[in-house]
């Protein structure tokens, strides 16, 4: 707010940077924030950047962001991150305690970008401290989502998706009545084998699944987006997000990814949300939040666009949709478990230990094997830290196995 006097004197009132901390900041997420904060240096400042293994590449994006301070989760690359920082007076840690400590340094908003449940902990400590989250790790929603929104609930801090589907949902429900929602519909591109049979499918190498036709991610999310996967991920990010039930949410295939969210209300209206596919749009939203953001990249021209295509997903063809969302209705630790095994199915397709198919394949019979943990829903992070472990160790034996 600016104060009477301020505005009388015709001042614009100095507004401190705001700072940001990157966890996952080498990512594909993690870079597309750092360029965006770059292009407003006076708005931002960062404090801390987080990073698996890679110390050079985390110390070379710390220096260019001017960060305090750089973390690895990897104790063994603390030697390597401490050399290249030498001289510059960012401070250098390692470890997984490090990276929860530098979730919880004092800032504005904390970016969530590490890929899959190594991001749990440390995501969790921001929003336990009531820091703002920009999450893009939904895996966190996935694995242990009622926490996640009780600690959002309790301790008042915001949880802001930056999933492009998401921040498009969120963006058309601020300021409405909730009550008046009928159906919460995420668009999905359909991934490179939108078109394929399941005969083709069952041939496909990493490489063809990696070539991802809209979208530029890691190696994880985007076999998840051919398999389908991420869309189930993502109706389970929207329920606890939007705390709506499983049977008001859906899924339409898009492959312009144009529009990237609909709302449907009582009203009889239809709401959706577009922008060009480019990451940096819903990061600069969030970053900004509640402020309005500048967004990235070209601007949408219909006319010039003239066609958008919509289609259901086909369940047949893409088993790991159902599977999820019979993981979202069975509740409990199911979501968690499927979470788990899904990352080792991915790793292993990635490794050609398995066949693509048998990504979805492998989730399935894991959470049948480990019928009896479904029960256990975590009551604590560290619960389900170690569930995750387990449907892990579960999903481990069944690559194995099938070799
Ligand atoms: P990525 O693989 O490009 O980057 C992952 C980051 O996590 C890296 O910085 C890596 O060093 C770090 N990391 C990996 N393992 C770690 C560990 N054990 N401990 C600590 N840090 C670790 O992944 P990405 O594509 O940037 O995706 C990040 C998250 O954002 C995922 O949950 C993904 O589903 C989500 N997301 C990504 C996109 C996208 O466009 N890339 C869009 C929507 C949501
Ligand atoms: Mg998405």
């Amino acid at each position: 707010m600016v104060s009477a006097r301020a505005a009388a004197l015709g001042h614009s009132p100095a507004v401190a940077p705001r700072r940001v901390t990157i966890l996952g900041a080498t990512g594909s997420i993690g870079t597309s924030t750092l360029s965006v904060l770059a292009e407003r240096p006076e708005a931002f400042a960062v404090e801390a950047v987080t990073a698996n293994a890679n110390a050079v590449q985390l110390a070379a994006l710390a220096r260019k962001a001017g960060a305090r301070i750089a973390v690895l989760a990897d104790p063994a690359g603390y030697a390597d991150l401490k050399a290249a920082l030498a001289g510059t007076g960012i401070a250098a840690a390692a470890g997984p305690a490090a990276v929860v400590e530098a979730a919880l340094r004092p800032v504005d908003v904390v970016v969530a970008a590490i890929v899959g449940a190594a991001g749990l902990a440390p995501t969790y400590a921001a929003v336990s401290a009531g820091t703002c989250v920009a999450l893009a790790n939904k895996e966190c929603l996935v694995s242990a989502g009622a926490l996640f929104m009780g600690a959002v609930k309790r301790t008042g801090s915001a949880l802001l998706p930056v999933d492009s589907e998401h921040n498009a949902i969120f963006q058309i429900l601020e300021g409405r009545d909730h009550a008046s929602v009928e159906r919460i519909l995420v668009t999905a591109s359909g991934g490179p084998f939108r078109t394929w049979s399941l005969e083709q499918m069952a041939k496909a190498t990493a490489a063809e699944a990696l070539r991802h036709p809209k979208w530029s991610m890691g190696p994880k999310i985007t076999i998840d987006s051919a398999t389908l996967m991420n869309k189930g991920l993502e109706l389970i990010e929207a329920h606890y997000l939007f705390d709506q039930p499983a049977d008001r949410l859906g899924v339409l295939i898009h492959p312009q990814s144009i529009v990237h969210g609909l709302v449907s209300f009582t009203n009889g209206y239809l709401m959706a949300a577009l922008s060009a596919p480019d990451m940096r749009t819903p990061i600069a939203h969030c970053l900004a939040w509640p402020q309005p953001s500048r967004g990235a990249g070209r601007r949408l021209d219909l006319a010039e666009i003239a066609h958008l295509e919509f289609s259901a997903p086909d369940p047949d063809r893409f088993p790991a949709l159902r599977i999820a969302g019979e993981a979202l209705e069975a509740g409990g630790a199911a979501t968690n478990i499927l979470s788990a095994a899904n990352e080792i199915a991915v790793m292993a397709f990635l490794a050609g230990k398995i066949g693509f198919l048998e990504i979805a394949r492998m989730v399935a019979d894991t959470l049948y094997k480990a019928a009896e943990l479904i029960n256990r829903a975590p009551a604590t992070i560290e619960e389900a830290v170690a569930l995750d472990a387990e449907a892990r160790r579960i999903a481990g034996q069944l690559v194995a196995r099938s070799g």
